[in-house]
């Protein structure tokens, strides 16, 4: 278990290359969302976890919202909201765990299977050729939504903002070895007390 809450900003920046390379790659605020029917984007700003650049990491819980949703049901197009619901079981803010590319969440109203993937990391940007296997259709239930209803006029978690590109590494110098800093840190958190013992 990996506990970012003690980490320094250096710390944070290698840590998320070293996972880069192994293909996970951390969902920041402002990350894409993907549903059927619809694309939309984590909230900006997040209100909790750690900062990387004067963004903030996504955690499991961050909102995001979706614009415009159009499967051609007799509710659409309308927007909707909804919460990260999936992250890493091994790494962690504050007993939260970190969202990553690939990681899920559910939203309301729940047309068509009600699921996002994030589609978006740390050096991994959204890709036309990502497919995404969504699950079995949910139950949209009772809601009143008005096609062209404008969102941004009402008070909902995550209003939009266009997402900035991701800035470059912190501090990373050719020659590096990232496996020698996480050994380094895994060394530090267990210093610290051993939050990973058991
Ligand atoms: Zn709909």
């Amino acid at each position: 278990m990996i506990e970012l809450s003690g980490m320094y900003e250096e710390e944070i920046g290698l840590f998320l290359e070293w996972l880069a390379r192994r293909e996970r790659f951390v969902a920041f605020e402002g990350a894409q969302v993907v549903s059927e029917g619809g694309i939309g984007h984590i909230a900006v700003p997040l209100e909790f976890g750690p900062t990387f650049q004067g963004r903030r990491i996504a955690t499991v819980g961050a909102p995001y919202r979706i614009p415009k949703v159009d499967l051609g049901n007799a509710c659409c197009p309308h927007f909707s909201i909804g919460k990260i619901t999936t992250g890493a079981e091994d790494i962690v803010f504050e007993d939260v765990p970190i969202v990553m590319h690939g990681h899920q969440g559910s939203h309301w109203p729940g047309c068509g299977t009600a699921q996002v993937f994030v589609a978006e990391g740390w050096r991994r940007g959204p890709s036309p050729h990502d497919r995404w296997s969504f699950g079995p259709a949910a139950n949209s239930g009772g809601f009143t939504i008005n096609a062209g209803d404008d969102p941004d006029d009402l008070d909902l978690p995550g209003k939009p903002k266009k997402p900035e590109p991701l800035p470059g590494a912190f501090g990373i110098r050719a020659g590096d070895d990232p496996e020698a800093m996480i050994r380094m840190m895994q060394a530090m958190s267990g210093l610290q007390g051993g939050k990973d013992d058991g």
